[in-house]
């Protein structure tokens, strides 16, 4: 008997390969898949996150907190934004409860307030842009691009748009420069500033309005803007009160020959948005009330009346109080918040096998070998970071393995290697205990991010052993 071998296994700490370790789930992880794949294709924006939501919240019969008063199951949506989804627990509220927060933006790039103009040298109508969050602004250039948004019209009535994600939709484009003639404008740049933010304008139309005698200046201006007005009933006015959102067209796809991964846009953060809601949609005999939280701007801070460091969820669990038939006061409030448990859900990167030195591969998260639990994140010396106490972690972990989660250590590349925070430094706030918890992606903020089927199911597990369990 190799004695040194079994004690190797029985004192080392090893990540196990999901497809390896996990047979018999093979079969639920890829199906799960499916249902993600199709909130991917559905919700490519905030907004259409939450439209997603509102309707799938009430065929699972959820309340709406502000317009019924008994129930276990309620929600909240506000600004088309942001949700809160409760599942109230056996134990008072204010014992504290156990919330997972996951983000909904995504980095894009958004219209002007003022986009379209007449290139007078081309005679095309064009788009001016304004890139939101953290991407490479040469991902962006030569790729077919769909537009999603919304109008406000100043009698309040709202326009919304989806162009581009049907199959006979049209889409648009950023388009790059040809390697012919690029030596000096763009090769001899480093490549942050190869592609300049003043020249990712979307070509939008191309034909002239047809011009009587009295010729107008820009005629393709005109025809673009004769178009939005009869497709949509829209001034030019109201691009200024509008939110529109260019994103990568076309839909998640299955990626791999084993179809083991999926492809898609916007997976950070939204595939802890799904795991994390179907796991308060399917949790059972939770003790501690389990709540969801899906946040807006993240990507840039989570500033803004939508974004974590508002006051929206600890409004909600104020109110949930109330609901519950319990003292809703600032000091009971507070101490609910110093009791409760968060996860931080978001993604981790995955090591790139293109780039394994950016990493530190002991402490990195490997794709396919189950949700990341990440102490810290932060960069230089854990700046900005959310250190999560080792109790917590070691509670979490321990959950994870009773209930056979493949889960996995997972820290943001290597030490001074670059870095990053996610909300969990914001949610610690308040007192709670915070740790981050997500799957690990392949090439994030990219156009298409890579997930494995794995991970995700993964996440489902973990976030559902948490609110039954912790
Ligand atoms: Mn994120
Ligand atoms: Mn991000």
């Amino acid at each position: 008997m190799s004695n040194a071998k079994e004690l190797s296994e029985k004192l080392g700490y090893q990540r196990k390969n999901f497809w390896e370790s996990n047979p018999e789930e093979h079969d639920v992880a890829f199906t799960f898949a499916e249902g993600y794949k199709n909130f991917l294709n559905s919700a490519k924006t905030e907004r259409e996150t939450i439209d997603y939501y509102q309707q799938v919240l009430e065929k699972k019969g959820f309340i709406n907190i502000d317009r019924e008063n008994s129930g276990n199951k309620v929600y909240r949506l506000a600004r088309h934004k942001n949700a809160a989804i409760a599942l109230i627990g056996k134990k008072p509220v204010s014992e504290g409860v156990n919330l997972i927060v996951a983000h909904i933006d995504a980095p894009r790039v958004d219209l002007k307030q003022n986009p379209l103009y007449e290139d007078k040298t081309t005679q095309l109508g064009m788009m001016r842009t304004h890139y939101y969050g953290g991407i490479k602004k040469f991902q962006w250039v030569s790729t077919p691009l769909s537009l999603h948004g919304t109008f406000v019209k100043n009698n309040g009535e709202k326009i919304h748009l989806s162009i581009g994600e049907k199959e006979d939709d049209p889409v648009f484009v950023m388009p790059d420069l040809l390697p012919h003639l690029a030596r000096k404008e763009q090769y001899t740049k480093k490549i942050g500033e190869a592609i300049n933010a003043g020249k990712m304008n979307i070509v939008f139309n191309s034909i002239p309005f047809p011009q009587d005698n009295d010729k107008v200046k820009e005629a393709v201006k005109l025809n673009a803007l004769a178009i939005l007005n009869e497709k949509y009933d829209i001034l030019e006015e109201n691009f200024l009160s509008a939110e529109l959102e260019i994103v990568p067209a076309g839909k998640a796809r299955d990626a791999g020959i084993d179809k083991s991964m999926v492809l898609g846009y916007g997976q950070d953060d939204r595939v802890c948005a799904y795991t994390s809601a179907q796991a308060i949609f399917d949790a059972k005999n939770n003790e501690r009330t389990a709540v969801v939280y899906l946040a807006d701007k993240e990507e840039i801070g989570s500033e803004g009346n939508t974004g974590a460091r508002s006051v929206f969820i600890i409004d909600f669990i104020a109110d949930l109080l109330e609901f519950n038939k319990e003292k809703a006061d600032s000091k009971t409030l507070r101490k609910t918040l110093l009791k409760s448990q968060i996860l931080s859900a978001d993604v981790n990167a995955a090591i790139n096998p293109n780039y394994p030195s950016v990493h530190e591969k002991e402490n990195a998260v490997h794709l396919g070998f189950g949700v990341s639990v990440t102490k810290f994140t932060g960069s230089g010396g854990k700046s900005g970071s959310n250190d999560a106490n080792a109790e917590f972690n070691a509670k979490i972990v321990n959950i994870f393995n009773s209930e056979k989660v493949n889960w996995q250590i997972g820290a943001l590349g290597k030490v001074d290697e670059g870095g990053g925070g996610t909300i969990a430094k914001f949610m610690a706030e308040h007192g709670a205990e915070v740790i981050d918890c997500g799957p690990g992606l392949l090439g994030m903020h990219a156009l298409y991010e890579l997930s494995s089927k794995a991970d995700i199911y993964s996440s489902y597990r973990a976030y559902k052993a948490f609110f039954e369990k912790a």
